[in-house]
């Protein structure tokens, strides 16, 4: 393989695509005559200023992100957001609804918990989160502050079908696992955030997408890195943001702009899921329990319903060049996380060693 490189279906940090790492490695040493690498560079300069001005606007070109959003470049990661966004939004009534469809979701409502009163407007924990709620299934307050959703179900494999009609109630959604995967209307969100370390760029990276209106006074006492409003009026540089990663981000903005946008990455990302799923529902020896609407196209998880036919998969698979195919340690399991970086000829590697496999074990 080129490089020695290894089919990597990490859950996150996870695979960047070639391209992107080939050109930071060219540009490692002497950034476009700079004389000096891009994590050598004051955030302040002129040069940098065009890497972290180019990567937004970008991004706002790859996701159609209208004038009205501000897109901020955070740290803390997608569980930092957890607390902020109840920090800043949950400022009128003190309550806001989240909908529980996994791990994530449930994490967000118990952080925003610290912060105010936290209305369970729907939740599918009792089925083992095999699907996402239909919308006559939530239990909406239209006096909440916002509605939070998780929009991809990194850990359980399952992803939203439909965008939930929240009336004149701000919807917020976790979109860590699935953001430029495919394109989304950005204007039926009133707030979207996203580590960077699954679809975007290295870890260290946060990305959030707010609505202008939504960005007021926070709750008292809300820390100074934790205030959309301080952190907007600053571009993101109230203090030093994490340079190399908004870098990166701008090389892969780059990418998908080359390769055609959204609509190409999405009919890519269609593809390589529909291979897997297709072998893995004809199979008899692998099963995926998420219902067919709400399946993932980029965490796929599957198994043998045995867990030494599972763990003997995950030693095979690494002894074949792949890595990172067991599941989360909450579920079990496997589980093949395919972000835009991961190429079709890893899916079809993949989809070769199933079938294998289950020639040998079945
Ligand atoms: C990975 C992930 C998180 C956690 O992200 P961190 O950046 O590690 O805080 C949160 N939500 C979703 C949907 C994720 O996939």
């Amino acid at each position: 393989m080129k490089y020695e490189r290894i089919y990597n279906f990490s859950a996150g940090p996870s695979m960047l695509p070639l391209e992107v790492l080939e050109k930071a490695r060219d540009e490692m040493l002497n950034y476009g005559g700079s004389g000096m690498s891009v994590m050598e560079m004051s955030h302040r300069s002129k040069v940098y200023e065009s890497i972290i001005t180019e990567a937004e606007s970008k991004m706002r070109k790859v996701m159609n992100i209208p004038d009205n959003y501000k897109v901020l470049f955070l740290q803390g990661g997608a569980t930092l957001q957890f607390a902020m966004v109840a920090m800043n939004l949950m400022t009128k009534n003190r309550k806001a609804d989240y909908i529980l469809t996994g791990n994530f979701s449930t994490k967000a409502a118990e952080e925003a918990a610290k912060f105010g009163t936290v209305n369970i407007a729907g939740s599918t924990k009792e089925e083992k989160f095999v699907r996402i709620p239909r919308q006559n299934e939530l239990k909406l307050d239209p006096e909440a502050d916002y509605v939070h959703i998780c929009y991809n179900n990194t850990i359980f494999g399952s992803v939203w079908d439909y965008i939930p009609d929240t009336g004149n109630v701000p919807l917020v959604a976790d979109m860590s696992s699935c953001i430029m995967s495919e394109p989304v209307d950005v204007t039926k969100f009133a707030l979207i955030y996203a580590g960077a370390q699954k679809n975007i760029a290295p870890a260290g990276l946060t990305i959030v997408i707010i609505r202008e209106d939504l960005i007021c006074e926070p709750l008292a006492g809300t820390p100074t890195m934790c205030n959309y409003s301080i952190l907007a009026k600053n571009d993101s540089m109230y203090n030093t943001p994490p340079t190399y990663p908004i870098y990166i981000c701008k090389l892969v903005m780059d990418w998908l702009i080359d390769m055609g946008g959204l609509t190409e990455m999405q009919a890519r990302n269609r593809k390589k899921a529909a291979l897997l799923y297709e072998v893995i529902d004809n199979s008899k020896l692998f099963k995926c329990s998420i219902v067919k609407e709400n399946r993932s196209m980029m965490n796929v998880r599957f198994s043998t319903g045995s867990e030494e036919l599972d763990a003997k998969f995950v030693k095979e698979s690494a002894a074949s060049g792949m890595s990172n195919l067991k599941g989360h340690r909450s579920t079990g399991g496997l589980r093949a996380s395919i972000y835009n970086a991961m190429p079709y000829e890893g899916v079809e590697y993949l989809v070769k060693f199933i079938k294998e496999f289950e020639k040998q074990n079945a």
